[in-house]
């Protein structure tokens, strides 16, 4: 299939209504984005990457950046690290602190805050300098380096006093095992990872490869483990609007507050949407739109 027009008239069809949705406002590194920007990018099982719009314009990964975490988890933990994280969509909020009150500390899934925080402590075990760690994992998946964005991190750390709940909250369950500052640290700094649409297209064609690396063929996680982390993305990838995601787009994605998505089509290839205005929901209106139209152009679905 020559995906190459299909995504360039979807950024022309789109073009008209950039700036929709509203901007994440909660930092002002993330306030002060310009809405009318948007991007896609998609990178094909054999490594071809076709491109349009705002693809190569580096934005605040956020939530993405829980799916590299977990990967890397998955990959040093095993299977040990479902003994202290589920695998249901919350149906809650994505940092509520109520259903972990009542579930004793174990959060719904990894890609709600507190799972994201759990996924953290396992990394600070696993790794004796986990920031680096999986900064070099991202950055060897798309093949150039990435960086922290330093000023994102500090206003995290700065204003994540509900992310500072969560952590503690589960230490006194018995379920953080490390210093809390340090595991919030790590949380804070890989949700600042700034990345274009092309880098996270690349970064996550592991996921359409059965878990092979998309440059050297290496083995990031295992085919297996490839399989969950698509079936997570498709349960619990988009906060609490899976069940839309599912309905209207039908691929596993996962989203962040940056206004980016990445989603993957098994075997096939890995698509990254991005523009910063978002739905009541959370995720991007216009990246929703997007591979809402990408699925139905292409009939590209896991249905
Ligand atoms: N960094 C924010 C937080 O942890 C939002 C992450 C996101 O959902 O994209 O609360």
């Amino acid at each position: 299939m020559e995906f190459q027009p299909i995504i360039d008239d979807i950024a022309a069809v789109l073009a008209a209504e950039r700036g929709a949705g509203r901007v994440a406002s909660y930092i002002p590194a993330l306030a002060r984005v310009d809405p009318a920007q948007f991007g896609i990018a998609l990178c094909t099982g054999d490594g071809r990457v076709c491109a349009a719009g705002d693809a190569d314009v580096p934005f605040s990964i956020q939530s993405i950046s829980k799916l590299f975490s977990l990967a890397l988890a998955m990959r040093h933990v095993g299977d040990a690290l479902w003994q202290r994280i589920g695998r249901e969509p919350s149906g809650n909020p994505f940092n509520s602190l109520v259903q972990l009150e009542w579930e004793q500390g174990v959060p719904r899934n990894p890609f709600i805050n507190a799972g994201a925080i759990a996924v953290a402590d396992r990394l600070v075990s696993a790794c004796p300098d986990a920031r680096a760690t999986l900064l070099a994992m991202v950055g060897s998946l798309c093949g150039e380096a990435v960086a922290f964005d330093e000023e994102v991190a500090a206003s995290e750390a700065a204003t994540g006093f509900r992310n500072i709940a969560l952590a503690n909250f589960m230490r006194s369950f018995g379920k953080i095992d490390n210093d809390v500052d340090t595991v919030l640290d790590l949380y804070f700094h890989q949700c600042s990872v700034a990345m274009s649409c092309v880098q996270l297209a690349r970064a996550t064609a592991f996921l359409c490869r059965d878990g092979a690396h998309p440059l050297d063929g290496s083995t990031v996680v295992t085919e297996r483990q490839a399989r969950r982390l698509n079936a997570l993305m498709l349960t619990c990838g988009t906060y609490d609007a899976a069940g839309e995601f599912a309905f209207r787009i039908g691929l596993p994605c996962k989203s962040g507050v940056g206004g980016g998505i990445v989603a993957v089509v098994p075997d096939r290839l890995s698509l990254c949407v991005w523009s910063p205005g978002l739905d009541q929901t959370g995720n991007s209106l216009l990246g929703m739109r997007a591979l809402e139209m990408f699925a139905a152009r292409t009939g590209l679905s896991v249905f």
